[in-house]
């Protein structure tokens, strides 16, 4: 039972001073808060007698590994902070559905090639340990039936994230786990090989001291975890988002907002990358929307260029070829093929139908082309149709920005994966400090391989160590 005593009403046993809380008073298992007068107590049914860990937010990594914790050391005081709500990601991922992992990577190397960052660390033990086909179990034994979609992207067979969230907070409800929400880790130090955390809850101005056994950040991408890392003694590489439309500058392009291309081949030019990266070239689907463009290539493309696109502050160009299957000289001939047999229509009103355009697109290459739609096939140049031929193989357009979305999907960068041991996600610098998730230098493309990252080193923090221990 979580109390919280209204303002004013005082507990003399604390009157004096900053308690530790989750101490090993004999008197009381109990939190102790200090606010400047005024003082309240919560009550946690946490044992006086057995050690410590503190998890650092209550997202996918946090809850995930919380449960694993408590799994396999029932006898460990388990306490998630959580600042807002916990897995409010989970509920708003994949548009509400959850992707919650990936199911066409049974290679783990494989598996570590979607990774942007982390996918040369990532090639070791981490998905052996804990991977997509452990995850989809764990989620099945515990009562989500899952399903894969033909792209590989797994999600709940009831089409909604409150699955997860169900199962998970049952599992922290079953297993023990005390879940404090609406609570911020501010400040953590090292004393006498324990953990100091200061805790606040701004909202009523007070601060609570924990001493912790082990501590467990899975703060994602938020500034205070950084903190927190950098107090204990860690490095952050600068975040940038990942993850993100293109803004393109071309109002004649956004007008075809909604046209979509199932398979193009786009390269990312930028000015700040002299070299020829394989990643910034990719083959995929391709949505036009109000702002530019959008789809699976190109969120791939910002995933492996977000550092890149982060140093030429998100202008660039962009080539793309809408017909990655067809050579140059062939595509040349398919146009005068098609001159050929339709030399008496016009040419707004006849296209290769293979090349698999729609009007509203084909009158663009035209307008681009400055070539009017009411000319015949018949009085079309032959240099005129070379050029729509390299155009429809080599499009330029020019990127003025990152997409409009509030919130990036995913943050690259964070605490460095040299720092901490992937074998066991704990911190090579400080013992018993554990991280996972987010907050480390791994992120992911889209499709499920982010909730990965966050279920596989949740899992992996607590088993190790902790079983090893105790
Ligand atoms: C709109 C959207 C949709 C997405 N969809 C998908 C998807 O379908 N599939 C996929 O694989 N990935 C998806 N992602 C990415 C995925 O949500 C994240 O990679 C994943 O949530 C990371 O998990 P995490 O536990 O590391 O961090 P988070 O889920 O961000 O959890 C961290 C938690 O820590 C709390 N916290 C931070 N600092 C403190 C502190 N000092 N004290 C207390 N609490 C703190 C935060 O409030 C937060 O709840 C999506 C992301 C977004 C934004």
């Amino acid at each position: 039972m979580n109390l919280f005593f209204p303002r004013y009403i005082i507990q003399f046993r604390f009157a004096s001073r900053h308690s530790s809380l989750f101490t090993n008073n004999p008197f009381t298992p109990a939190i102790s808060i200090h606010k400047k007068r005024r003082f309240s107590t919560i009550s946690l049914s946490i044992s006086p007698k057995s050690e410590l860990l503190v998890v650092v937010g209550g997202g996918a990594a946090g809850i995930y590994g919380a449960i694993r914790a408590k799994t396999i050391a029932p006898n460990l005081n388990v306490v998630v902070i959580e600042k807002g709500k916990p897995l409010s990601k989970v509920k708003i991922s994949g548009g509400g559905r959850c992707n919650v992992t990936n199911g066409h990577c049974p290679d783990n190397m494989i598996m570590a090639d979607h990774y942007p960052r982390g996918y040369r660390e990532l090639k070791g033990s981490f998905f052996n340990t804990h991977g997509p086909v452990d995850t989809m179990s764990w989620f099945c034994d515990h009562g989500v039936e899952l399903k894969t979609e033909d792209d590989g992207r797994v999600f709940p067979v009831s089409n909604s994230s409150s699955s997860v969230i169900d199962c998970l907070m049952s599992e922290v409800k079953r297993t023990g786990v005390v879940m404090q929400t609406g609570k911020v880790v501010t400040t953590a130090s090292t004393a006498g090989g324990k953990f100091n955390l200061k805790i606040e809850k701004r909202s009523i101005d007070y601060v609570e001291s924990v001493e912790a056994d082990y501590l467990f950040i899975a703060s994602g991408s938020s500034q205070q975890g950084y903190t927190l890392a950098t107090q204990l003694g860690h490095s952050i590489i600068d975040p940038v988002p990942s993850l993100f439309t293109f803004k393109i500058d071309d109002s004649k392009l956004t007008e075809l907002s909604g046209v979509s291309f199932v398979k193009v081949k786009a390269k990312l030019e930028l000015e700040t990358v002299r070299k020829n990266i394989q990643q910034l070239t990719q083959v995929g689907p391709m949505l036009v929307t109000h702002w530019g463009l959008s789809g699976p290539v190109i969120l791939r493309l910002s995933a492996w260029g977000a550092r890149y696109l982060s140093s030429s502050d998100y202008k660039g160009i962009l080539y793309v070829d809408f017909a990655p299957d067809l050579h140059i000289e062939h595509m040349k001939s398919v146009l005068l093929q098609h001159k050929n047999q339709f030399a008496k229509l016009k040419m707004l009103n006849s296209y290769p139908l293979e090349l698999g355009l729609v009007k509203r697109f084909w009158k663009y290459l035209l307008d681009r082309e400055g070539i009017d739609g009411d000319l015949l096939w018949a009085s079309v140049s032959n240099n005129s149709i070379m050029s729509i031929a390299s155009l429809l193989k080599q499009c330029p357009f020019k990127m003025k920005g990152k997409g409009i979305f509030k919130d990036e999907f995913v943050t690259a960068g964070g605490v460095p994966l040299s720092e901490i041991s992937l074998k066991t996600m704990e911190s090579k610098l400080q013992p018993r400090l554990f991280f996972a998730g987010e907050v480390l230098n791994i992120d992911g493309v889209t499709g499920g391989f982010n909730f990965q990252n966050a279920w596989s080193g949740g899992h992996i923090a607590e088993c190790s160590k902790i079983r090893s221990e105790r």
